[in-house]
C-alpha cells in the first residue's frame, strides 16, 4: 500500500515535470504558432539543409552572365525558404546569414583589386564595390527590418565594414535601407555617410550626414579618406512614388568604373517626372553597373536610360515584408508588374545574387 502511494506520487511528479518541460518547449521552440514543437524543429532542419544545398550550388557556379541554369533552380529553392513567414526567427537561417556576411567581409578585408571592380552582395539592397583605390558601400543595414533581434548583424561586423569602406551611401528613409546604428558607426570611424535630408532630422546625427545636392548630371566632389581623396558623385533626384526621396548616386570611381545604385526608385503618377533624367543618363555618362530593385516598374526603360554594361538586381526576399511582398527571384507577376520578366529577356546582361556572393567586373577593352 505504501509502495503504491509512492508510485502514484512519483507518477504525478513525473507528469508534472514533463508538463512543465512541454510548457518550456512551447515557449522556447515554437516559432511558427501553427506548428507543433516537433514540426517547428523539422522546419529548422529543412531550411538548414536547403540553404546548405543552395550555397553549394552557388559556390560551384559563381555569378556570371548568362548564368549557369542550375543557379536558377537554386534561387527558386532559396525563394521557397525565404517565404517561410518565420524564417528570420530560425536559428540555422540566422547562422547561415551571419556566416555568409562574415565570409564577405573577410573576403573584402583580404582582397586587393588590381583590375575592374569587385562587388559583394549583402542584405537586401546592400552592395560593396571595391576598385584599386576606393571601396564604397550602398544601403548597408543590420537587417533590423526583419524584426528578429537574433537575425540582425552585430555591431562588431558593421565596424569591420566601416573599417574597409570609404563611404556609405543611404538611398532613402525606409528601414530596409537606412540604419542609424550603422550610420553612427561609419561617422565614428571618420567615414562620410551620404543620404537624402528627409530623415534623422530630429536626431544629433543629422548634422553629421553629408546631404549632397540632388541634381541630375551634376558632378559633385565628395571628400573621402580623411580628405585625402575626392570622389566624383552625381546624386540623381529619385523617388519611391510620392513622398519618399530616393538618392540615386552615380559614383565615378578614379578607375573610370561608374556605378549607379537606384535604391527603391519607382516611377508612378506625378513622379513620372523622374524619366526626365532616367531616360538620358547614358547621354551624359557611361554606366558600368546599375543596381536596381527587382520589383521596380518599367525596368527595361530604366535600363535603356542608364544603358549599363551589367545590371545587378537587389531587394529579393526582403524579410521585413509580408510573404506576398517578399519579391522572389522567380519573378511573381501577380503582385508586381511583369517588369522583371520583360527585362530578363531584353538582352541587357544581368546578375542575381544571394547574401555574401561576389562578382568581379572587368570592363570591356575600349
Ligand atoms: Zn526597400
Amino acid at each position: 500500500m505504501k509502495q503504491k502511494t509512492f508510485r502514484i506520487i512519483l507518477a504525478i511528479l513525473i507528469t508534472g515535470i514533463s508538463h512543465i518541460n512541454a510548457q518550456e518547449n512551447k515557449t522556447k521552440d515554437i516559432i511558427d504558432p501553427c506548428l507543433s514543437a516537433k514540426s517547428n524543429d523539422y522546419m529548422d532542419r529543412q531550411q538548414e539543409a536547403l540553404l546548405r544545398e543552395v550555397a553549394e550550388v552557388m559556390d560551384a557556379n559563381p555569378p556570371k552572365y548568362p548564368a549557369a541554369r542550375i543557379r536558377q533552380t537554386a534561387l527558386y529553392l532559396y525563394d521557397a525558404v525565404m517565404h517561410d513567414k518565420y524564417v528570420a526567427f530560425r536559428k540555422p537561417v540566422q547562422d547561415f546569414f551571419h556566416m555568409r556576411i562574415e565570409k564577405a567581409i573577410t573576403d573584402i578585408e583580404n582582397t586587393r583589386v588590381d583590375e575592374g571592380a569587385k562587388i559583394w552582395k549583402l542584405y537586401n539592397m546592400g552592395f560593396v564595390i571595391k576598385t584599386n583605390s576606393v571601396t564604397i558601400v550602398f544601403d548597408l543595414v543590420r537587417a533590423a527590418s526583419a524584426d528578429s533581434k537574433d537575425f540582425e548583424l552585430s555591431t562588431d561586423i558593421i565596424k569591420r565594414f566601416a573599417e574597409q569602406c570609404d563611404v556609405l551611401f543611404v538611398s532613402h528613409k525606409h528601414d530596409d535601407h537606412q540604419d542609424k546604428t550603422v550610420a553612427q558607426i561609419f561617422i565614428d570611424a571618420g567615414k562620410p555617410v551620404v543620404a537624402p535630408d528627409q530623415f534623422w532630422k530630429e536626431d544629433p546625427i543629422y548634422s553629421k550626414i553629408t546631404h549632397l545636392k540632388r541634381e541630375a548630371n551634376k558632378v559633385q566632389e565628395l571628400k573621402i579618406k580623411n580628405g585625402k581623396m575626392n570622389l566624383n558623385v552625381v546624386i540623381y533626384p529619385g523617388h519611391q512614388m510620392s513622398g519618399t526621396d530616393v538618392n540615386v548616386p552615380l559614383v565615378l570611381t578614379p578607375e573610370g568604373i561608374n556605378v549607379a545604385h537606384l535604391g527603391d526608385q519607382i516611377n508612378e503618377g506625378a513622379f513620372m517626372i523622374d524619366y526626365d533624367w532616367i531616360d538620358k543618363v547614358s547621354n551624359n555618362f557611361h554606366v558600368d553597373i546599375m543596381f536596381p530593385t527587382n520589383w521596380t516598374n518599367e525596368l527595361t526603360r530604366i535600363a535603356k536610360g542608364f544603358d549599363p554594361e551589367m545590371t545587378i538586381l537587389g531587394h529579393e526576399d526582403e524579410l521585413g515584408h509580408k510573404v506576398y511582398d517578399r519579391d522572389p527571384f522567380w519573378g511573381d507577376t501577380v503582385f508586381s508588374e511583369p517588369s522583371l520578366k520583360e527585362f530578363l529577356s531584353s538582352g541587357y546582361p544581368y546578375l542575381m545574387m544571394i547574401w555574401g556572393e561576389s562578382y568581379h567586373y572587368i570592363p570591356k577593352k575600349k
